[in-house]
């Protein structure tokens, strides 16, 4: 009896675990080590915060699904792996032997060049807590009187999204609050994507009100305040960072091969370029061959290779490579039930994209309740 261990439910792994659902191992046991129960579909947190989904609707039950599956559920944080005796360590609890492994633990927003972050803004990462975190906020904001300045730190898809769906959201329910939404970003929005789509999302800001920084890095933050790289202190009551995906600490003591930026380097079959009994997908993976950046619609599209291959490792046949799509269409929510979808060069906007968007998100959650 071989034993394959999955640290961490992100996107990929639950299609893993959906796989085992329909096509249970002849001879294998399957554990998965999650630090969290709940494990929310990315797709959907930006309109969760807008008020468009419920808790539930955007996150997946893992105890569900693990029951379902045959899978063993260790509810625990993975601290590190001692390969030589082929085992996970975790946090207050003993360790977790090993044939096969597979990481799928995301990332977290990269906070080291921005003093005070740690102590005084609102994490979005883990994705997970900041479900929880938000409803807290929200909760607080409903009786808020005054001006209320929140600032957004980060401007790629995430922290674009998010900014729009925090404006929806508090212009809703914060009834007595003078709002003012900013959003401040190092270099110009959406830098990964079209200008047309840059375009169009600075034009939803200037007529929403959400004032937009670019070239606008932050330095520090206080209490109530946020210095950016001009020297300009700017007014925040709240502040969240979205700023580039960084990779847990604990895989530098792997002895794994990583990347520039201290990333699991895969290869084309999502093997570890030097561990052929580790595998790695999602954001905390980079695919030397096809670099793509993170977000959640790749590590979606890494879960049906993932699960075929680790099944072929176990049934001691040679995994196959996998080729991710170099164009993909990126769908933005604006949080007030609109949307902008684009890909390659082109960019379209309106509520019929809302409408596209969230059929799609629906239709992946269901295949993993
Ligand atoms: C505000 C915001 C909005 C976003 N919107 C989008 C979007 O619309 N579309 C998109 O494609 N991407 C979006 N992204 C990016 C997206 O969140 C990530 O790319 C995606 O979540 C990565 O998926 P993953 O499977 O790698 O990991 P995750 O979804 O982060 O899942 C990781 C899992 O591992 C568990 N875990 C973590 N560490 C450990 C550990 N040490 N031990 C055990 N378990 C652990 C966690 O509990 C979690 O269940 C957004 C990001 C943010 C911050």
């Amino acid at each position: 009896m071989q034993d394959l261990v999955l640290i961490g439910g992100g996107h990929a792994h639950v299609h893993v675990l959906k796989q085992l659902r329909e096509r249970p191992l002849k001879d294998g046991r399957v554990t998965l080590i999650s630090r969290d129960i709940e494990t929310p579909y990315s797709g959907m947190i930006p309109g969760f915060v807008a008020g468009r989904y419920g808790f539930a609707e955007c996150h997946i039950d893992l105890a569900r699904l693990c029951a379902r599956s045959g899978v063993r559920l260790i509810h625990a944080e993975a601290t590190g792996i001692d390969r030589a005796q082929r085992q996970v360590l975790l946090k207050d609890q003993p360790s977790v032997t090993y044939d096969l492994l597979s990481i799928d633990v995301g990332s977290a927003p990269n906070v080291g060049g921005i003093a005070g972050a740690e102590q005084w803004a609102i994490p979005v990462k883990p994705i997970a807590e900041l479900g929880r975190r938000w409803l807290e906020f929200s909760e607080r904001m409903k009786s808020w009187r005054g001006p209320l300045n929140v600032m957004v730190i980060g401007g790629g898809a995430g922290g674009v999204e998010l900014a729009l769906a925090i404006d929806h959201r508090l212009r809703a329910i914060a009834t007595a609050a003078s709002l003012q939404v900013t959003l401040a970003t190092k270099d110009q929005i959406l830098a990964a994507q079209a200008e047309a789509a840059r375009r169009k999302l600075r034009a939803i800001f200037q007529r929403r009100g959400i004032r937009l920084l670019e070239n606008a890095g932050a330095e520090r933050i206080e209490r109530g305040s946020v210095k950016l790289a001009d020297g300009q202190w700017q007014q925040a009551d709240a502040v969240f960072v979205v700023t580039e995906a960084s990779a847990a600490p604990w895989f530098a003591d792997t002895g794994l091969p990583l990347d520039e930026k201290g990333f699991l380097a895969v290869d084309d079959t999502l093997a570890s370029t030097a561990d052929p009994r580790i595998f790695a997908a999602g954001d905390c993976a980079t695919v030397l061959a096809h670099r793509r950046p993170k977000a959640g619609v790749f590590a979606v599209r890494q879960g049906p290779p993932l699960a075929d291959n680790l099944r072929r490792v176990l049934g001691g046949e040679r995994p196959r490579p996998f080729v991710p799509q170099s164009r993909y269409l990126s769908i933005l929510g604006t949080g007030d039930g609109n949307a902008v979808a684009t890909r390659g060069d082109w960019a379209i906007e309106g509520r019929w994209v809302w409408w596209w968007k969230d059929h799609i998100d629906r239709k992946w959650m269901r295949m993993y309740r």
